[in-house]
């Protein structure tokens, strides 16, 4: 049987990603040895994390002025890393979700943390708006998409201070605007390779201002003189990243990715409002995500939350389950999930209503 890869992360791969991987495990580029075992330095090792490099500031058309850096320690260690570099007293931060809340804490290592909106109190099922930022904030810090609650900010923000962004799971998703930050972070196992791997963007001018001393490995300007090779990088990861970002240029870019993943959504969305037995978490339409599709039992059908993962996992539908601080159902559905298993995941809820509707 099919499987359909709901998952939130780690999450599902193009399979041109997983097979184009495969075979480089076994033989790398014609040396006769795999990609797990050969010199980060060698020159066919080079060459990759170069086009790696290439195509992602092609794919989100990044200025010449910011660098791009993979590194080690997932999102959560640029929660720590970037107010280590960009803090001297205080930040402001956008408390959407758990992500949010967790760089919070870190930011708080290092100075006055301004938590200029929290939708803390409805469990994050809204995006808060009409909130001011202090303009004498060293940064603004927000997470673009909240992959747990599935509440997503989709416009960039416009402020004469830098702004800093965790797009751990919709980087590459949306089109964006990268003058407009000053960081953008995020791990790679959402939407681009597997985990194991950050990525970050950051605009060169914004470093070297705090007067802390910064560890070695913490530090930006280090990974920018290095390459983004001051140490071992994650090299398969690396290369699986360059293998979605090949997929993903061929399907026309971040622009043509974004009008597949508005239709998907759309999908979704409109069944869980038309269909009685379920209902969306998330009412402000626009602040819901496209990536990540939250939805539990509708009143009146609660006890039946049990009876529709197992009919639903039945029929191939893979990790569904929503977060344990939501309940009821996530389908995170990232760049490689194909409108097929979208559709597939409607007809078992379409099946459910049909011989459970009252
Ligand atoms: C998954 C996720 C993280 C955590 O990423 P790690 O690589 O596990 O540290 C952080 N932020 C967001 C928005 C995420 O979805």
């Amino acid at each position: 049987m099919k499987k359909h890869n709901f998952s939130a992360g780690p999450s599902i791969l193009p399979q041109f990603t997983i097979e184009k991987t495969a075979e480089a495990i076994k033989d790398f580029a014609g040396t006769g040895l795999s990609v797990m075992e050969v010199s980060h330095r060698g020159k066919e090792f080079v060459a990759v994390m170069e086009e790696t490099q290439a195509l992602f500031r092609e794919l989100l058309n990044i200025p010449d002025n910011y660098s791009v850096l993979f590194l080690g320690g997932g999102a959560s260690l640029q929660f720590c890393m970037v107010p280590y570099n960009l803090m001297k007293t205080k930040a402001a931060y956008l408390n959407t979700g758990s992500w949010s809340s967790k760089a919070i804490k870190e930011g708080k290592f290092f100075g006055e943390v301004v938590e200029v909106a929290s939708s803390k109190d409805t469990v994050y099922n809204y995006i808060p708006k009409g909130y001011e930022i202090p303009a004498d904030a060293d940064y603004f810090h927000y997470t673009s998409n909240n992959t747990i609650y599935g509440t997503q900010i989709r416009k960039d923000f416009d402020l004469d201070i830098p702004v800093v962004c965790d797009m751990s799971s919709d980087i590459f998703s949306r089109q964006i605007d990268v003058s407009k930050y000053g960081i953008i972070y995020g791990g790679a196992q959402k939407n681009l390779a597997p985990a194991g791997l950050a990525f970050v963007i950051v605009r060169n001018d914004i470093l070297g201002k705090v007067d802390r001393p910064i560890p070695t490995m913490l530090n930006y300007q280090t990974h920018i003189d290095g390459g983004s090779m001051f140490n071992t990088p994650p090299v398969t990861p690396i290369y699986a990243a360059l293998q979605t970002l090949k997929w993903l240029k061929e399907k026309g870019g971040v622009a043509a990715m974004e009008k597949i993943n508005e239709e998907k959504a759309a999908l979704l969305y409109d069944e869980i409002d038309r269909n009685p037995v379920f209902k969306g978490t998330v009412l402000n339409k626009e602040d819901r995500s496209l990536m990540n599709v939250c939805f539990i039992m509708n009143d009146g059908y609660q006890e039946l939350e049990k009876d529709f993962l197992e009919f639903a996992t039945a029929k191939g539908m893979s990790a569904i389950k929503g977060h344990r601080s939501v309940g009821g159902f996530r389908a995170s559905i990232y760049n490689a999930m194909p409108k097929e298993s979208i559709q597939a995941l409607i007809d078992c809820m379409q099946e459910f209503e049909k011989t459970h509707v009252k």
